[in-house]
């Protein structure tokens, strides 16, 4: 069944522009008008209901959903592990000795599921690191989410990101190859590697962005994840940027290591960043659960970069679900609301609906080309209403939700119902 017109929907006030009128401080409801599957027009809401229209009666409504982070390769490996070691490092042991084990089908399954989720939960376009630890070849399961990415293609946009260490970039050569595998794998492809002190070299991270430049592709680093205040890769990512003149976009995922900076050393590599196309990316699950970890021990940090901060110089700041059981976090569920509320709580971020909820829907932060003012208008009618909460409580209550891709519901709703 296809709506035509909803009405009385609260939209975020990032969505709205500063036009739009206000009554002490919140945005007025609005009207929303589709047609062919798109939003033909967002206006106030007026009183009287037509034929056709859903009633939302105030419920808080969002564009469709983005998971700029994910791993889809190791999603739903716990069950099958033994013990594994607290911390990053000791996830990663545990990792290794699983994948030895993956199949194409095996791959397929759980990443499978994984998008199942990500749909239902109202998610249009969703990002996934793959492990490549090979130098002869792509890893079992890039060609696998190459595959599940056409096979979704109506449903999700799948990108996958080559997560690869660092210092197999040391030969520029290699890291030419590497960036040629990801280019003919397709335009939802980026060059991607694993920045760590573990692992540091900035040479290698040169590569890294000498080689995507040439191949013209984006970048997406896992870096500096970790509460070590020496590792600088952010910093030394937004130098090499400079000095290369490197254009695409590039995408920094973690950098906990700015939270144990000095604050004048920490602002001063975020003032760097803000003047280059850097989108960060926080992952607060993982991130609260493998930060200051060590068993039999409360930890006392809580391993978020700084989001505030980075806002405050407009920053682009995603906010995804990264791993999703598997050993690195044994909970998750490709809700990318899910993310966000555990964001609200370990960053005390303000205002999650008007302002926050912007780090799940903002593909174009994702893009070469952010926009100065989003819309709704002309987009496709990809919504996601959330029935039972409101947006001063927002996103508790949460979990309940109508999905409308191209203006058709995935569900029926129960507590409001539809025409
Ligand atoms: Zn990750």
């Amino acid at each position: 069944m296809k709506l035509e017109r909803i009405a009385g929907a609260r939209l975020p006030k990032w969505l709205l522009g500063d036009a739009w009128p206000a009554i002490s401080g919140q945005p007025v409801l609005a009207d929303l008008k589709l047609a062919d599957g798109k939003v033909e027009s967002v206006t106030p809401a007026a009183p009287g209901v037509q034929d056709g229209t859903w009633d939302v009666k105030g419920a808080p409504v969002l564009p469709g959903l983005v998971d700029a982070h994910t791993h889809l390769d190791k999603t739903f490996t716990l069950p099958r592990m033994r013990r594994v070691q607290p911390g990053l490092l000791g996830a990663i042991d545990a990792m290794m000795a699983d994948r030895l084990g993956w199949t194409p089908a095996d791959v397929h399954e759980r990443a499978s599921r994984a998008l199942t989720w990500a749909y239902e939960a109202g998610c249009v376009q969703v990002r996934t690191h793959v492990d490549w630890w090979e130098t002869d070849r792509a890893p079992v399961a890039w060609s696998v989410i190459a595959a599940l990415a056409d096979e979704w293609k109506d449903r999700i946009v799948l990108e996958q990101v080559s997560l690869i260490k660092l210092t197999l970039f040391q030969e520029l050569a290699q890291a030419r190859s590497f960036a040629a595998q990801v280019k003919a794998t397709g335009q939802h492809a980026r060059l991607g590697a694993f920045v760590h002190s573990v692992n540091w070299d900035a040479q290698a991270l040169r590569h890294v962005f000498i080689a995507a430049g040439e191949a013209g592709l984006d970048v997406d680093l896992h870096v500096d994840e970790e509460l070590n205040p020496l590792a600088e890769g952010l910093a030394e990512t937004a130098g090499i940027m400079r000095d290369t003149g490197f254009s695409g976009r590039v995408v920094c995922g973690h950098t906990c290591s700015l939270a144990v900076q000095p604050q004048a050393q920490a602002l001063a590599t975020l003032d760097a960043v803000a003047r280059l196309p850097i989108t960060l990316v926080s992952l607060p699950a993982t991130n609260l659960l493998l930060q200051d970890a060590v068993l039999g021990r409360t930890p006392r940090q809580r391993g978020l970069t700084l989001v505030k901060e980075a806002r405050e110089r407009g920053i682009p700041v995603m906010i995804a679900s990264d791993n999703v059981q598997d050993p690195f976090c044994q909970t998750g569920s490709y809700d990318p609301v899910d993310a966000l509320a555990a964001g609200v709580m370990a960053a005390q971020l303000d205002a999650p609906f008007d302002t926050w909820s912007q780090s799940l829907c903002r593909r174009d932060w994702l893009s070469r080309t952010p926009l100065a003012a989003p819309t709704l208008v002309g987009a496709c009618a990809d919504l996601v209403v959330f029935e039972r909460a409101d947006a001063w409580g927002w996103p508790s209550r949460a979990a309940h939700r109508t999905v409308l891709r191209a203006g058709v519901p995935l569900t029926l709703s129960d507590s409001r119902p539809l025409p």
